[in-house]
């Protein structure tokens, strides 16, 4: 049985490789010193695997004793190297070592390597038994050996046709090539190009005795065009012409498959075949440290919608399409320019070496084109974030992938096409400073009696059959300290994002029910007022209960309140969502769909759902200027309204000629500047005043 000494200072290393070579009678030295002692006194010792580091004889120091006494040349060396450390596998190769693992070990590698060189030991013995019997009958070994063998002459010029003498089986098999063919060709001439330099280095180093072996991972060029990767150990053997090389090439393409699949897991994506996030880390990395390029910037595409698709259909039909989204992109890529898949929905795209700004500018709506023509379809939108790098912000990896983030999300915020591009820059900074502090006033406002800055404008509602106001809509605004007046759709969001929107939205409440009882007194308890409920309130635990409870506390007429929902909040949840409206109906409230036409809803579900009327947007009374009015669709929506047994509201109105298209179409009610801007309560209560003056006046 072979016996292995394994030289190491980690014990849990030493232990590692006993078991895993457990086939082999394996000694263990905790240092170079320890090792040259078991060496010293034990004469079977076949193979060393030995550790660089270690404390007391490092590695490099029992090579060079190894190496010093012609005692110790029947042994092996195997040296133990760090993934990176290039220098010491080629300084200790040089001081004798045959052949270096890499650490982290890998199993299979260590085993493979161990057995080729334990059954080399064997051949060199057999081969060393028959020099000894003067009798050059290779033949048994060559043909029994599971290595590819070659001899060749080293001296011989080698580019000059051939300079092989023979090869085994194996040998042949490996390069796939026949003896005759090998004998003509030579290795020169089926060594890959890119292998070329680094073997002829070493060879020349060979032939010049510098060293006494070599081994390299090289490739060989199959006929067929196709590579084959090989581990060769290249010796000098002394035959009787003093003339020649012996040249021994072990297949290792198994092995090199195992260690190119790990690579691919470390660096890719395996759905996308793009390269991964952690790929691109590791680039950013490494080009801040050595700057490798002048401009750098990275642009990122963030695709969240896509989960509506998944819960709409099938969790593959997202990632089928993801696939394709990532074969488009990559269309993009150029030398300079490089695509990764960093997670489920998001690209990133690193450019080295971009001219300017424009062509920034310019490459990113040529994404969005590219996005806008798969997802249009889908109605899927996104962002794409732009982060440009410079000395400043090159250091901290993980906060530029944070500040693309952002700023992809801010692109997705931005509303005039389906893919908005943003730069992250101060103004966003700022624009997140902002956000903080308005986060900030809002958590102030929950946790106080009062309801500070918060407050509600009224903006009045006109029947259009009697022309009279028969309601108003309570629109929110957030007067902050620090900013001055903030439009419920910025504060909105941000109380939505967080959460404060459920004692929030009941503040609202509360001032809309006090408006109304404060309506009620002063003899208009027929004027209805309607309050914006975001679907996170609806979908909030207790919501109806809760709202009912307030209105017997505040004894208001359910019947005087309504409520918005907008109309993509159908989109999703339909059902529950349904549900909830289903009960707030019947109990008297009337409940609007805000916004519609631009949201989600199916028409087709219009019918079921539980609602009184539908608020048309302001986008197809605004239409009604720019079109013919035979034209507009406008009507048909107030006609289909009407058909569905709901009342049709028309937002923004703000021209007369709108007025009267909606008057003759028979849309019931309208909303908007023309009527009057959202007003504080007194002038709220000052204009039904003076309606009920100019009704008196009438009569
Ligand atoms: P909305 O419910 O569709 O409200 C109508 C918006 O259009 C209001 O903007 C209103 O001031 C504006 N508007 C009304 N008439 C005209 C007009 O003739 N021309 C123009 N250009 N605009 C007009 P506002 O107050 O900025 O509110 C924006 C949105 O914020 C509201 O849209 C609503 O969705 C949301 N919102 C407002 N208050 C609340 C609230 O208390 N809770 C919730 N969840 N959302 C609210
Ligand atoms: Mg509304
Ligand atoms: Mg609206």
């Amino acid at each position: 049985m072979s016996k292995i000494l394994v030289v190491d200072d980690s014990a849990l290393d030493r232990f590692i490789i006993k078991s895993m070579l457990s086939e082999y009678q394996i000694l263990t030295a905790c240092d170079g010193l320890d090792a040259m002692e078991q060496i010293n006194k034990d004469e079977d010792i076949d193979l060393l695997i030995l550790d660089l580091n270690m404390p007391n004889m490092n590695g490099f120091q029992v090579l060079t004793a190894l190496k010093s006494d012609a005692r110790y040349n029947r042994l092996r060396t195997i040296i133990l190297t760090n993934y990176d450390e290039l220098d010491n596998e080629i300084k200790g190769l040089q001081l004798g070592a045959v052949d270096f693992i890499r650490k982290p070990i890998h199993m299979n590698s260590l085993k493979t390597r161990v057995d080729i060189h334990i059954e080399l030991i064997h051949i060199q013995r057999l081969l060393q038994q028959k020099l000894d019997e003067q009798s050059l009958t290779l033949d048994t070994i060559f043909y029994h050996a599971p290595v590819g063998i070659a001899i060749s002459y080293g001296s011989e010029p080698l580019m000059k046709d051939s300079n092989f003498v023979i090869m085994n089986p194996m040998y042949e098999e490996i390069t796939g090539r026949s003896k005759e063919e090998l004998l003509k060709l030579g290795w020169a001439k089926i060594t890959h190009p890119d292998d070329f330099d680094q073997e002829m280095k070493n060879f020349r180093k060979l032939q010049s005795g510098e060293i006494n072996n070599y081994s390299i991972e090289k490739r060989f060029i199959k006929p067929d065009g196709s590579m084959v990767w090989v581990h060769m150990i290249v010796a000098p053997m002394t035959l009787s012409n003093k003339h020649a090389y012996n040249y021994i090439c072990i297949d290792i393409s198994d092995r090199k498959e195992i260690e190119n699949n790990l690579r691919y897991n470390n660096e890719y994506d395996r759905w996308t075949g793009l390269y991964n996030r952690s790929y691109l880390e590791s680039l950013l990395k490494n080009d801040a440290i050595l700057r490798t390029a002048q401009k750098r910037a990275i642009v990122g595409i963030n695709l969240n919608a896509m989960h509506l698709l998944t819960t709409t259909y099938r969790f593959h039909y997202t990632q089928d399409l993801i696939k394709e989204i990532a074969q488009s992109l990559a269309l993009h890529c150029i030398d300079q320019r490089l695509l990764f898949n960093t997670y489920e929905n998001r690209f990133v795209f690193y450019w080295k070496n971009y001219p300017g700004k424009k062509e920034l500018y310019e490459f990113c709506e040529a994404v969005a084109n590219t996005l806008e023509s798969i997802l249009t379809a889908e109605r899927i939108g996104g962002g794409i974030g732009v982060v440009e790098i410079d000395q400043s912000n090159e250091g901290d990896i993980d906060q530029l992938l944070k500040k693309l983030l952002i700023a992809s999300e801010r692109a997705v915020d931005i509303y005039d096409r389906d893919f908005g591009i943003c730069f992250y820059e101060a103004e966003i900074e700022a624009q997140i400073s902002r956000e903080e502090d308005i986060q900030c006033e809002l958590t102030q406002i929950t946790e106080t009696e009062n309801d500070g800055g918060l407050f509600l404008q009224y903006q009045p509602i006109l029947d259009l059959q009697s022309n009279q106001i028969c309601g108003f809509e309570a629109l929110s605004r957030l007067k902050s300290s620090k900013h001055g007046l903030i439009p419920p759709l910025e504060f909105i969001p941000i109380a939505e994002k967080t959460m404060p929107i459920i004692p929030i939205g009941e503040k609202i409440i509360l001032q809309a029910f006090r408006f109304l009882n404060k309506l009620k007194e002063l003899g208009y308890g027929t004027i209805n007022v309607s309050i914006n409920i975001s679907a996170i309130q609806l979908l909030s635990n207790g919501f109806c209960k809760n709202l009912f409870k307030m209105i017997n506390e505040m004894r208001v007429n359910p019947e005087n309140i309504g409520l918005e929902i907008t109309e993509s909040v159908l989109a999703s949840n339909f059902q529950e969502i349904n549900t909830i409206l289903g009960e707030l109906k019947d109990a008297g409230l009337y409940i609007a769909i805000d916004d519609f036409g631009t949201g989600y809803s199916s028409l087709a579900r219009e019918r079921e759902l539980n609602i009184n009327c539908l608020k048309i947007d302001k986008y197809f009374i605004d239409k009604l200027l720019l079109v013919d009015p035979d034209k507009a669709i406008t009507s048909d929506i107030v006609s289909m309204a009407h058909k569905l047994g709901h009342c049709a509201i028309a937002e923004g109105v703000e021209h007369e000629k709108q007025r009267h298209y909606l008057l003759n179409c028979g849309c019931d009610k309208i909303q908007g500047y023309l009527i009057s801007k959202p007003l504080g309560e007194e002038a709220a209560i000052e204009l039904l005043n003076k309606q009920i003056i100019i009704n008196n006046d009438c009569h």
